[in-house]
């Protein structure tokens, strides 16, 4: 993979751009995305936007939303898009499978690839990119871009609210590791172009459902399992679960991170039954390296703190083989 900047030239005349992300599209799936596409725009080039699947309800209020493409709900219009473009921006993900129903798609195009991603291992079959696990989120790399282009100034209120929710979303509002003094920096820099960051975290946190926060009522009380001595909490949900509160895509997100607020918890669990699979998401703090136990055992991935994974088996089996490894190890 050739450094980003050896792309540049490409973008010196309007081209046709097609800019994806992750399947499950996060605020930093959609933040770089979205504010990578303003960006684009306003150099003059043709740009589409391809979510892999539906966006979540807090992420509707964004500058730009109603452009984007869903694969899921419009798959021959995006192919058509991916077909016709000149130029392929890839998002918030490292591997092509992440984008699921766009797989294949995506890794036969012979367009020339670019690479944003902050994952760790990447498959690195991209032509150009940037690829820079130590960055806390894909917009904190997209504004990086912005400014390596030497377009700070293009910077508008748009493109700084979309990339403010990835670098907010992806570091926990500032507080994970991975917030770095780069990281301040930028959100300093975009503050001073007149962000109202409130009204992002407004939007963002303060958007939940009544049923939602009864949900979340229900996974604390009947659902989360401590296990004190392994330092390890666990949250498991069949579609049963789910189903009762008529739980939506975006209403489990976060939940993982609930254990963690107990004293002494270093590793947190989700397990959820959704569709026709078994989806985990693993979270620690401190040198639990949850990337690697997430390749280890469920075919995922992502980064040290925070990753996926997920399991053809059966949700109970799932279950049972989660505990069985945990019991092997000692998360610290
Ligand atoms: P989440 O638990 O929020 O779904 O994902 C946490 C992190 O792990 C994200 O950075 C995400 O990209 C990564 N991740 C989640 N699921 C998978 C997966 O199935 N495979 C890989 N490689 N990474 C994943
Ligand atoms: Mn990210």
């Amino acid at each position: 993979m050739r450094a980003i900047q050896d792309a540049f030239p490409l973008l010196q005349k309007p081209k046709k751009i097609f800019i994806t992300t992750h399947h499950k599209p996060d605020g930093d799936a959609i933040g770089s995305m979205l504010g990578l596409y303003h960006y684009l725009v306003k150099k003059g080039h043709h740009v589409t936007g391809v979510s892999p699947s539906e966006l979540p309800d807090f992420l509707m209020w964004m500058p730009g939303v109603e452009q984007l493409l869903n694969f899921e709900a419009e798959s021959k219009k995006c192919l058509t898009a991916l077909t016709e473009s000149e130029l392929i921006f890839c998002l918030d993900f490292n591997d092509y499978s992440r984008t699921k129903h766009m797989t294949a798609q995506l890794e036969e195009a012979k367009q020339p690839k670019i690479l944003i991603d902050h994952h760790l291992f990447p498959k690195l079959t991209w032509d150009y990119g940037m690829s820079i696990p130590e960055k806390s989120s894909t917009c904190e790399m997209v504004y990086d871009f912005i400014n390596l282009f030497g377009d700070n100034a293009l910077i508008d209120l748009d493109i700084a609210a979309c990339l403010y929710t990835g670098l907010m979303t992806d570091t926990g509002s500032f507080r994970y590791s991975s917030t770095t003094a780069t990281t301040h920096a930028m959100a300093a820099d975009l503050k001073q172009k007149g962000l109202n960051h409130s009204y992002i975290h407004e939007q963002v946190n303060d958007s939940w459902s009544f049923r939602r926060m009864q949900f979340l009522g229900y996974v604390l009380l009947e659902k989360m399992e401590v296990y004190t001595k392994l330092n390890s909490g666990l949250i498991a949900l069949a579609r049963t679960d789910t189903k009762v509160f008529n739980v939506s895509p975006g209403d489990t997100e976060g939940l993982v991170n609930y254990p963690l607020n107990i004293s002494g918890i270093r590793f947190a669990t989700l397990i959820t039954e959704r569709g026709d699979e078994v989806k985990l998401s693993f979270r620690s703090k401190g040198d639990f390296d949850v990337s690697a136990f997430a390749r280890e055992h469920f075919n995922g991935g992502g980064h040290f703190n925070a990753s996926g994974g997920r399991s053809n088996m059966s949700f109970s089996e799932t279950v049972a083989l989660f505990k069985k490894i945990l019991s092997d190890i000692h998360p610290r």
